[in-house]
């Protein structure tokens, strides 16, 4: 059983991630690959975590794939769903957590899990880019910055410039009439956060909140928005290292799972 290996791609809006399981436990080799559904990426990130375990496709006990785009993924033996694969990915990086607030590239997600990583419930922004990676990447732009410095400038702060639009695009205006005042920019930083994290808070807060609570998603690791989450929900947010590769973990898990049955 030792031998058996699964491959879990989650093919995002921006991101293409790769988990390859030996056993449906151990990982053996993940590759990120920042380019999304609809160019080379999930591709690259294929090959990538292939070559990185010294595996061909063929020796593959099933190769699942899962995110926004799995759908255009060939040569997956079976598709699951991002809601399913994060639950099971982040039970596994996070043992015993019970809500998951997941932010990517282009929508925010809460999970409630079982603590056998089943999904109970959840609910979903994907109407609007406020909230999401999308959002950070657009301020990033704005202040010159890669989304990769952002928590750094955060944990260097002294205040919190409030950012009051909730629109991404009158967000920007705000944030661009900031800087032309001249505003301290690690406070304007932690100010972005800050209006990341009370949308998901809020969303959070609908769903219900039940303890412990783990972030996944690219997001979490920007370790301001991790901060200003726990501060506005006041409570602490595991994130596990491979919190970008919860859902190609999830998806890895699921091929364990379903070539044993
Ligand atoms: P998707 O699955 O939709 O492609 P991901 O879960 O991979 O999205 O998350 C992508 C987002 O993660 C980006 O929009 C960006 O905000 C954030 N991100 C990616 N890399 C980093 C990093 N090194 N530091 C901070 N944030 C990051």
């Amino acid at each position: 059983m030792a031998d058996v290996f699964t491959l879990g791609i989650d093919v995002g809006s921006t991101t293409s991630k790769c988990v390859i399981l030996r056993g449906g436990a151990e990982p053996v080799a993940s590759s990120l690959v920042p380019a999304g559904t609809g160019t080379s990426g999930p591709g690259r990130a294929l090959d990538e975590a292939l070559a990185q375990a010294g595996l061909a496709r063929e020796q593959l006990a099933a190769l699942v794939a899962t995110g926004y785009g799995r759908n255009s993924f060939p040569g997956a033996d079976f598709t699951v769903s991002e809601l399913s694969c994060h639950a099971l990915g982040a039970a596994a990086l996070m043992p015993g957590v019970r809500t998951v607030i997941d932010i990517g590239g282009q929508d925010a997600k809460v999970l409630r899990v079982s603590s056998a990583g089943r999904l109970e419930s959840f609910l979903m922004n994907d109407k609007c880019a406020a909230g999401t990676g999308r959002f950070l990447e657009v301020m990033a732009r704005i202040l010159e910055l890669d989304v990769s410095q952002l928590a750094e400038m955060d944990a260097q702060a002294s205040g919190t410039v409030s950012i009051s639009s909730t629109c991404t695009v009158f967000a920007e205006s705000e944030v661009i009439s900031h800087l032309a005042n001249n505003v301290d920019l690690r406070d304007l930083v932690a100010g972005i956060h800050a209006s990341v994290a009370v949308r998901a808070a809020g969303l959070a807060r609908r769903l219900g909140i039940t303890a412990p609570l783990g972030m996944t998603g690219g997001v979490a690791r920007n370790a301001g928005v991790v901060r200003a989450l726990e501060k506005e929900l006041g409570a602490a947010i595991a994130v596990s290292p491979m919190a970008q590769l919860a859902g190609a973990y999830g998806a890895a898990l699921c091929g364990w799972n379903k070539r044993k049955e």
